[in-house]
Parts: structure tokens; C-alpha cells; sequence
């Protein structure tokens, strides 16, 4: 498998290339094309499973196809457990973003630190929001970023965020989602909390189990 074969755009294709990725990893196989298609997918997967680039990728092609609304908008919402994911995953989503013909926005929002740089960097809202739940409301509650133009969430690490508590802050940020939009879900294991969760988010998923072997990493 390849990755051109997988329906990626040239310029993610030109952005892999210089990660020197040379084939897609068995989530990326997995689910690259479901959700190009606009479908929902739960995974399992670990860490160093090439997850990231998994939901980043297709999620940038979909984002890249319409412009972001004027307001304080996201359009796509990745809640993650902890500021060290979060930024991770947003410098993946910058870099594999960066030759895309019109730039995406994306931003990244954890708890600990002042709010006001987060408040003022959310002006005019941003295509891709990486978040910790409860700084995520926090922005809410301050009218600094509304979710009603979501077109699709990401939990990623999610039996973290239910480890960690977040049960009820995810609950609050779900109610606020638009019920039409895509779902994805990806997990190391799925006590039954999370199997609940996933059945109250997702809309006919596609289930992704892929062995826990870790992926070439590439610095
Ligand atoms: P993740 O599981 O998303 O934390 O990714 C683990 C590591 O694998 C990161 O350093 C990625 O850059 C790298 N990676 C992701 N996809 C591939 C791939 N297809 N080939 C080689 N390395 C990859």
C-alpha cells in the first residue's frame, strides 16, 4: 500500500514525503479512507502507532476543501488528556499542513496557563483546535470559541481522558457539537466506560484494531 493510493491530496503527499514516510502504517491504511469518505471510525491503537498522521491527514484534506466561516468558529476539535499530546499533535498538524494552498489555522489550548493569550489567539477562530477538555470549556464559558460549525471531533488517547476524569466536561463539550458531524475515536484499550462513550458518539463506525506494533519513528 501507498500512500497516493490511500486518496491524499499532492501537497500532504509532498508534506509526508519529507517526514520520509515511505508506506502508511496499518491504521493509516485503516482509516485514512474512511474518513475522507466523511465516516466515523473507533481505533485501537497505541502510541506510536502512526495514529497522528491517521485522523491529521484526511482531516486536513476535508478541512481544505471549504474556507473556515467568519467568527470565532472551530471546525475541527481534537480533545486530547494532556498538554504534552496536545501540543504534539498540533505541531503535526502544522507541518503536515504546511504546503496546503490555503493555510489552515490551527491552534492549541491547555489548562495551567493564562487563558487571555488563548482567548486572543481564538479571534477569528481556527480550523483545527487541539484541546484539553476543561481549558476547552473554560473558553467556552468566556465566549472565546463556539462549537456549532464543528465538522468533525477527534478523542484521541480517550481511555486517558476518562482515567484522568474528564467523563463529565466530555459529556458537556458532546452537547454542544452539532449532531451532524464526524466522530473519530481512537484508544489503547476500551474499558466499558469508554464502549459507552462510544456508542453515544459515534454514528455507524468503522472499527479499526490494529497491533500494538510501534511504527518507524522518524525525528
Ligand atoms: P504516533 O503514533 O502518531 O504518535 O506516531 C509515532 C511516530 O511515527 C511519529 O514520530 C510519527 O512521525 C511516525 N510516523 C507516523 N506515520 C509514519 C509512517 N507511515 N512511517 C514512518 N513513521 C511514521
Amino acid at each position: 500500500m501507498t500512500f497516493p493510493a490511500l486518496g491524499l491530496s499532492v501537497p500532504l503527499l509532498r508534506a509526508i514525503a519529507e517526514r520520509d514516510y515511505t508506506e502508511p502504517t496499518p491504521i493509516q491504511i485503516g482509516a485514512i479512507p474512511v474518513i475522507l469518505r466523511g465516516g466515523d471510525v473507533v481505533a485501537s491503537a497505541q502510541t506510536g502507532s502512526g495514529k497522528t498522521a491517521a485522523f491529521a491527514l484526511p482531516i486536513l484534506q476535508l478541512l481544505a476543501r471549504s474556507v473556515r466561516p467568519p467568527g470565532r468558529f472551530a471546525r475541527a476539535v481534537i480533545l486530547v488528556p494532556t498538554r504534552e499530546l496536545a501540543a504534539q499533535i498540533g505541531e503535526s498538524f502544522r507541518r503536515y499542513s504546511r504546503y496546503l494552498p490555503q493555510p489552515l489555522k490551527t491552534l492549541v489550548v491547555y489548562g495551567g496557563v493564562s487563558i487571555n493569550p488563548q482567548m486572543m489567539a481564538l479571534g477569528g477562530g481556527a480550523d483545527i483546535l487541539v484541546a484539553t477538555p476543561g481549558r476547552l470549556l473554560d473558553l467556552i464559558d468566556h465566549n472565546a470559541v463556539s462549537l456549532s460549525q464543528v465538522s468533525t471531533l477527534v478523542l484521541d488517547e480517550a481511555d486517558r481522558l476518562l482515567d484522568l476524569g474528564f467523563s463529565a466536561e466530555l459529556g458537556r463539550i458532546l452537547a454542544l457539537l452539532p449532531a451532524q458531524r464526524q466522530s473519530l475515536l481512537f484508544s489503547a484499550t476500551f474499558p466499558p466506560a469508554l464502549e459507552t462513550l462510544a456508542t453515544a458518539l459515534l454514528r455507524n463506525p468503522i472499527r479499526i484494531e490494529v497491533p500494538a506494533e510501534p511504527a518507524k519513528t522518524v525525528t
